[in-house]
Protein backbone atom coordinates (compact mmCIF):
# COMPACT_ATOMS: atom_id res chain seq x y z
CA UNK A 1 0.00 0.00 0.00
CA UNK A 2 1.49 3.58 -0.22
CA UNK A 3 0.36 6.31 2.28
CA UNK A 4 0.75 9.80 1.10
CA UNK A 5 1.96 12.63 3.60
CA UNK A 6 1.55 16.46 2.81
CA UNK A 7 5.05 17.26 3.17
CA UNK A 8 7.92 16.99 0.95
CA UNK A 9 10.87 14.85 1.05
CA UNK A 10 13.46 17.67 1.17
CA UNK A 11 12.19 21.23 1.12
CA UNK A 12 12.24 23.40 -1.84
CA UNK A 13 12.40 27.04 -2.32
CA UNK A 14 12.92 29.27 -5.35
CA UNK A 15 14.14 32.69 -5.11
CA UNK A 16 13.45 34.02 -8.70
CA UNK A 17 10.52 31.98 -10.48
CA UNK A 18 11.35 31.33 -14.10
CA UNK A 19 8.70 29.50 -16.46
CA UNK A 20 12.02 28.52 -18.82
CA UNK A 21 13.80 27.21 -16.37
CA UNK A 22 10.89 25.37 -15.31
CA UNK A 23 10.85 23.40 -18.80
CA UNK A 24 14.44 22.58 -18.39
CA UNK A 25 13.36 21.21 -15.27
CA UNK A 26 10.99 18.73 -16.91
CA UNK A 27 13.68 16.82 -18.06
CA UNK A 28 13.78 14.84 -14.78
CA UNK A 29 9.64 14.94 -14.22
CA UNK A 30 8.60 13.13 -17.98
CA UNK A 31 12.12 12.95 -19.33
CA UNK A 32 14.29 9.58 -19.92
CA UNK A 33 16.16 10.40 -17.09
CA UNK A 34 13.90 11.36 -14.92
CA UNK A 35 12.09 10.59 -11.24
CA UNK A 36 9.65 8.90 -12.62
CA UNK A 37 11.44 6.67 -14.93
CA UNK A 38 13.65 5.62 -11.61
CA UNK A 39 10.63 5.63 -9.47
CA UNK A 40 8.99 2.77 -11.35
CA UNK A 41 12.11 1.19 -13.08
CA UNK A 42 13.06 -0.05 -9.37
CA UNK A 43 8.86 -0.40 -8.46
CA UNK A 44 8.70 -3.24 -11.55
CA UNK A 45 12.05 -4.64 -11.04
CA UNK A 46 10.60 -5.54 -7.49
CA UNK A 47 7.96 -8.16 -8.42
CA UNK A 48 10.98 -10.09 -10.37
CA UNK A 49 13.72 -10.11 -7.58
CA UNK A 50 13.67 -13.18 -5.24
CA UNK A 51 16.43 -11.92 -3.44
CA UNK A 52 14.87 -10.40 -0.30
CA UNK A 53 17.14 -8.15 0.78
CA UNK A 54 17.43 -6.48 -3.03
CA UNK A 55 13.98 -6.67 -3.06
CA UNK A 56 13.15 -4.71 -0.21
CA UNK A 57 15.92 -1.97 -0.97
CA UNK A 58 14.13 -1.66 -4.37
CA UNK A 59 11.28 -0.97 -2.75
CA UNK A 60 12.96 1.80 -0.34
CA UNK A 61 14.45 3.43 -3.33
CA UNK A 62 11.54 3.45 -5.59
CA UNK A 63 9.58 5.21 -3.10
CA UNK A 64 12.11 7.66 -2.38
CA UNK A 65 12.26 8.42 -6.50
CA UNK A 66 8.62 8.99 -6.04
CA UNK A 67 9.53 11.20 -3.14
CA UNK A 68 11.89 13.18 -5.70
CA UNK A 69 9.59 13.38 -8.25
CA UNK A 70 7.48 15.50 -6.03
CA UNK A 71 9.63 17.96 -5.19
CA UNK A 72 10.76 18.43 -9.37
CA UNK A 73 7.14 18.81 -9.51
CA UNK A 74 6.79 21.76 -6.69
CA UNK A 75 10.01 23.14 -8.15
CA UNK A 76 7.81 23.48 -11.75
CA UNK A 77 4.75 24.57 -10.05
CA UNK A 78 6.56 27.35 -8.71
CA UNK A 79 8.94 28.44 -11.64
CA UNK A 80 5.58 28.64 -13.45
CA UNK A 81 3.66 30.36 -10.62
CA UNK A 82 2.54 33.41 -12.32
CA UNK A 83 2.07 36.46 -9.82
CA UNK A 84 0.36 39.22 -10.98
CA UNK A 85 -0.52 38.09 -15.00
CA UNK A 86 -1.99 34.56 -14.31
CA UNK A 87 -0.65 33.55 -18.32
CA UNK A 88 2.51 32.72 -18.98
CA UNK A 89 3.67 34.03 -22.44
CA UNK A 90 5.21 32.30 -25.35
CA UNK A 91 8.42 34.01 -24.94
CA UNK A 92 8.65 32.87 -21.28
CA UNK A 93 8.16 29.28 -22.26
CA UNK A 94 6.01 28.53 -24.79
CA UNK A 95 5.34 24.67 -23.41
CA UNK A 96 4.09 25.72 -20.12
CA UNK A 97 1.84 28.96 -22.67
CA UNK A 98 -0.26 26.33 -24.10
CA UNK A 99 -0.12 23.54 -21.88
CA UNK A 100 -0.52 25.53 -18.65
CA UNK A 101 1.77 25.85 -15.44
CA UNK A 102 2.97 23.43 -13.32
CA UNK A 103 4.21 19.56 -14.20
CA UNK A 104 3.34 17.64 -17.24
CA UNK A 105 4.62 14.09 -18.08
CA UNK A 106 6.99 15.86 -20.63
CA UNK A 107 10.35 16.38 -20.96
CA UNK A 108 12.12 19.55 -21.74
CA UNK A 109 10.81 19.52 -25.29
CA UNK A 110 7.60 18.41 -25.18
CA UNK A 111 8.05 14.77 -25.93
CA UNK A 112 5.68 12.72 -24.16
CA UNK A 113 7.04 10.28 -20.91
CA UNK A 114 7.25 6.80 -22.28
CA UNK A 115 7.55 3.11 -20.68
CA UNK A 116 10.14 2.86 -23.13
CA UNK A 117 12.59 4.47 -20.88
CA UNK A 118 12.68 1.91 -18.60
CA UNK A 119 15.41 -0.63 -18.71
CA UNK A 120 14.11 -3.86 -16.89
CA UNK A 121 13.49 -7.57 -16.73
CA UNK A 122 15.13 -10.92 -16.79
CA UNK A 123 17.88 -11.02 -14.08
CA UNK A 124 18.42 -8.97 -11.05
CA UNK A 125 21.79 -8.68 -12.01
CA UNK A 126 20.63 -6.73 -15.59
CA UNK A 127 18.07 -4.79 -13.79
CA UNK A 128 20.98 -3.53 -11.47
CA UNK A 129 23.46 -2.75 -13.89
CA UNK A 130 20.29 -0.97 -15.72
CA UNK A 131 19.79 0.60 -12.40
CA UNK A 132 23.41 2.44 -11.95
CA UNK A 133 23.03 3.18 -15.85
CA UNK A 134 19.38 5.68 -15.04
CA UNK A 135 21.02 6.80 -11.45
CA UNK A 136 24.21 7.53 -14.17
CA UNK A 137 21.65 9.50 -16.59
CA UNK A 138 20.44 11.47 -13.77
CA UNK A 139 23.23 12.49 -12.60
CA UNK A 140 24.38 13.44 -15.46
CA UNK A 141 20.83 15.74 -16.03
CA UNK A 142 21.27 17.09 -12.79
CA UNK A 143 24.67 18.51 -13.45
CA UNK A 144 23.64 20.36 -16.29
CA UNK A 145 20.48 21.52 -14.54
CA UNK A 146 22.64 23.02 -11.46
CA UNK A 147 25.31 24.37 -14.30
CA UNK A 148 22.18 26.24 -15.83
CA UNK A 149 20.68 27.89 -13.31
CA UNK A 150 20.79 31.28 -11.49
CA UNK A 151 18.60 30.32 -8.68
CA UNK A 152 20.39 29.56 -5.09
CA UNK A 153 17.28 28.06 -4.27
CA UNK A 154 16.87 25.95 -6.91
CA UNK A 155 20.17 24.89 -6.77
CA UNK A 156 20.10 23.65 -3.11
CA UNK A 157 17.64 21.11 -3.77
CA UNK A 158 18.95 20.18 -6.91
CA UNK A 159 22.05 19.30 -5.27
CA UNK A 160 20.21 17.24 -2.72
CA UNK A 161 18.53 15.26 -5.57
CA UNK A 162 21.94 14.58 -7.14
CA UNK A 163 23.36 14.13 -4.18
CA UNK A 164 20.63 11.03 -3.86
CA UNK A 165 21.33 9.28 -7.18
CA UNK A 166 25.21 9.23 -5.86
CA UNK A 167 23.52 7.11 -2.95
CA UNK A 168 21.83 4.91 -4.86
CA UNK A 169 24.49 4.22 -7.13
CA UNK A 170 26.39 2.75 -4.11
CA UNK A 171 23.63 1.01 -2.86
CA UNK A 172 23.06 -0.96 -6.23
CA UNK A 173 27.12 -1.75 -6.50
CA UNK A 174 27.05 -2.86 -3.11
CA UNK A 175 24.04 -5.17 -4.03
CA UNK A 176 25.47 -6.15 -7.11
CA UNK A 177 28.71 -6.79 -5.12
CA UNK A 178 26.87 -9.33 -2.87
CA UNK A 179 26.18 -11.20 -5.90
CA UNK A 180 30.08 -11.32 -7.02
CA UNK A 181 28.79 -10.01 -10.32
CA UNK A 182 30.12 -5.81 -9.73
CA UNK A 183 33.09 -7.12 -11.46
CA UNK A 184 32.28 -9.97 -13.42
CA UNK A 185 29.73 -9.51 -16.42
CA UNK A 186 29.22 -13.16 -17.03
CA UNK A 187 25.58 -13.87 -15.77
CA UNK A 188 22.94 -16.52 -16.46
CA UNK A 189 24.04 -20.17 -18.30
CA UNK A 190 26.55 -18.49 -20.66
CA UNK A 191 29.42 -21.01 -21.47
CA UNK A 192 31.78 -18.09 -23.24
CA UNK A 193 33.25 -19.36 -26.39
CA UNK A 194 37.41 -18.02 -26.98
CA UNK A 195 37.19 -14.94 -27.94
CA UNK A 196 35.89 -13.58 -23.95
CA UNK A 197 39.13 -11.93 -23.54
CA UNK A 198 40.18 -10.95 -27.40
CA UNK A 199 40.18 -7.48 -28.02
CA UNK A 200 40.02 -6.77 -31.78
CA UNK A 201 41.73 -3.55 -33.21
CA UNK A 202 39.06 -3.07 -35.76
CA UNK A 203 39.60 0.61 -36.17
CA UNK A 204 42.55 2.26 -37.69
CA UNK A 205 44.08 3.92 -40.20
CA UNK A 206 47.05 5.93 -39.99
CA UNK A 207 46.30 7.57 -36.31
CA UNK A 208 47.99 5.63 -33.57
CA UNK A 209 46.00 2.66 -32.29
CA UNK A 210 45.43 3.89 -28.26
CA UNK A 211 45.99 1.34 -25.75
CA UNK A 212 45.08 0.93 -22.43
CA UNK A 213 43.60 -1.50 -19.53
CA UNK A 214 40.86 -2.35 -21.53
CA UNK A 215 42.38 -4.03 -24.34
CA UNK A 216 46.15 -5.07 -22.83
CA UNK A 217 47.26 -8.31 -21.13
CA UNK A 218 46.64 -10.04 -18.73
CA UNK A 219 42.85 -9.18 -19.01
CA UNK A 220 42.85 -9.35 -22.81
CA UNK A 221 45.06 -10.38 -25.57
CA UNK A 222 45.40 -8.12 -28.62
CA UNK A 223 45.43 -8.68 -32.31
CA UNK A 224 46.16 -5.22 -33.95
CA UNK A 225 45.41 -5.99 -37.28
CA UNK A 226 42.77 -8.74 -37.39
CA UNK A 227 42.49 -9.09 -41.15
CA UNK A 228 46.01 -9.08 -41.88
CA UNK A 229 45.99 -11.82 -39.49
CA UNK A 230 43.14 -13.17 -41.24
CA UNK A 231 44.59 -12.85 -45.31
CA UNK A 232 48.00 -13.99 -43.92
CA UNK A 233 46.44 -17.37 -42.73
CA UNK A 234 43.93 -17.55 -45.33
CA UNK A 235 41.71 -19.48 -42.44
CA UNK A 236 40.33 -15.72 -40.89
CA UNK A 237 37.93 -16.76 -39.05
CA UNK A 238 39.88 -19.56 -37.12
CA UNK A 239 42.48 -16.62 -36.29
CA UNK A 240 39.67 -13.95 -36.42
CA UNK A 241 38.16 -16.01 -33.09
CA UNK A 242 40.82 -18.30 -31.82
CA UNK A 243 43.62 -16.28 -30.37
CA UNK A 244 43.66 -18.17 -26.43
CA UNK A 245 44.90 -16.49 -23.47
CA UNK A 246 47.45 -18.01 -21.42
CA UNK A 247 45.13 -17.47 -18.23
CA UNK A 248 42.47 -20.33 -18.89
CA UNK A 249 38.79 -18.69 -20.05
CA UNK A 250 38.24 -21.95 -20.25
CA UNK A 251 37.53 -23.00 -16.95
CA UNK A 252 34.10 -20.53 -16.54
MN1 LIG B 1 15.97 10.58 -7.55
MN1 LIG C 1 18.07 7.53 -7.67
Amino acid sequence: MFIHKKELIHPVSVDNPDPRYGQYLLEQFGGATGELTAALQYFVESFHVTNSGIRDMLLDISTEELGHLEMVGRLIEIHTRADKDLKIKAEESSLFALRGRGPHFLDSLGSSWTASYINEGGDVVRDLRANIAAEAGALATYEQLIENSQDDGTKKALGHLATREVAHTQMFMEALQSLGKLTDPIFGELKPDDTVNVYYNMSSNGAADERGPWNSEPKFKYIADPLGQKSARGEGSEKLHGEKLARGQSSR
